[in-house]
């Protein structure tokens, strides 16, 4: 598949699988963790991924700007900023509320890496982001648009190539997964895992952790995820559909509504971080992880399953929720 391979490099692949042998004695299974947070670009995360086709698809375009959305503590913000700053290009980032006193966490790496900040209160970040391309066009400059996440056609081929990748790892290992567990929200590393899945025939089965409630671009998550699935699909020439059926999303553990830290995702990071010393993150992470473990113990299942957790980066944004702890 040609397209899979028009990308730049921005990070350090493949990310190793570890064992977790404690957290696997306490929770009955063999549970791993794809350390996606070890991706590079200013400290990792599952949008290196994603930026590698996204700034590719750039740079052929002849832009020299990257422009996004996202809120304050935005990961896929701080990424953006850095591969724009690696690849010589401009970066603006368009950011939800407004300018705080102190800039923390993700924030403060966004300054540092040189991004342009706009900061638009609740305006609608997706009419905002076309009126700023339309501002720069005015100016001269050639903007990228990314949209938010990086979810869409371009930026979901990471996770297409990344299964490729985990496949490679289950050779060596010599296992297949059972399950794979991970924080969904704006939906594009779903879409590449669940069409990489049915590419290079993965045998997991995909479970997205939803830590949002509303929903994406004016579509149901599982909706937009199918619709950007069907897009990479005719992009890549591959036939074979992909049903909604196919794409499973678990809501159960997005009540208190994104960004907002209960007892659940302080149990999570505290838990993973005393028994193996990895960090997860505040938004994503962390609520993952802990509705990963809460479908473990629900499972009346006997015999023990090989569980892969696939941590998808986020750890600045705990120095903004330093309170919590
Ligand atoms: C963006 C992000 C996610 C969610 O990925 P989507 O592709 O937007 O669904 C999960 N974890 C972290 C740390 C993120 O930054």
């Amino acid at each position: 598949m040609q397209q899979l391979e028009n990308k730049t490099n921005l990070g350090f692949f493949p990310t190793p699988v570890e064992f977790l042998p404690r957290i696997s004695a306490k929770y009955g299974h063999n549970i791993y963790i794809k350390r996606d947070d070890q991706t590079g670009l200013a400290s990792g995360g599952n949008k290196t991924r994603k930026l590698e086709y996204l700034a590719k698809n750039a740079l052929d375009l002849g832009a020299n700007a990257l422009i996004t959305i996202g809120g304050q503590q935005s990961n896929h913000c701080r990424q953006t900023a850095a591969a724009a700053a690696k690849l010589g290009l401009q970066s603006y980032l368009i950011l939800r509320g407004e300018k705080p006193e102190y800039f923390q966490g993700n924030l403060l790496l966004d300054k540092i890496l040189g991004a342009n900040l706009l900061f638009v209160g609740d305006k609608d970040l997706f009419q905002e982001i076309k009126i700023l391309a339309q501002q720069l066009k005015d100016k001269g400059i050639v903007p990228y648009q990314i949209t938010m996440g990086g979810s869409d056609d371009v930026g979901c081929l990471g996770y297409v190539n990344a299964i490729q990748e985990l496949k490679n790892q289950e050779d060596i290992l010599k296992l297949e997964f059972d399950e794979i567990y991970f924080s969904t929200s704006s939906g594009g590393t779903q879409a590449g895992m669940v069409l990489g899945k049915k590419i290079f025939d993965l045998n997991a089965k995909i479970i997205g952790v939803s830590n949002d409630k509303s929903n994406m671009d004016g579509l149901p998550l599982a909706e937009y995820i199918l619709k950007v699935i069907n897009s990479a699909r005719k992009n890549l020439s591959f036939e074979p559909e992909i049903s909604i059926s196919e794409i499973h999303i678990s809501k159960q553990y997005n009540e208190a509504g994104y960004g907002v830290f209960t007892e659940n995702e302080q149990f999570a990071i505290t838990e993973l971080a005393q028994n193996e010393g990895i960090i997860l993150d505040p938004v994503y992470t962390a609520r993952a992880f802990f509705g990963m473990l809460d479908m473990l113990k629900n499972q009346q299942n006997k015999h023990k399953k090989n569980i892969l957790f696939w941590h998808t980066g986020g750890q600045s944004a705990n120095f903004s929720y330093n309170t919590f702890f």
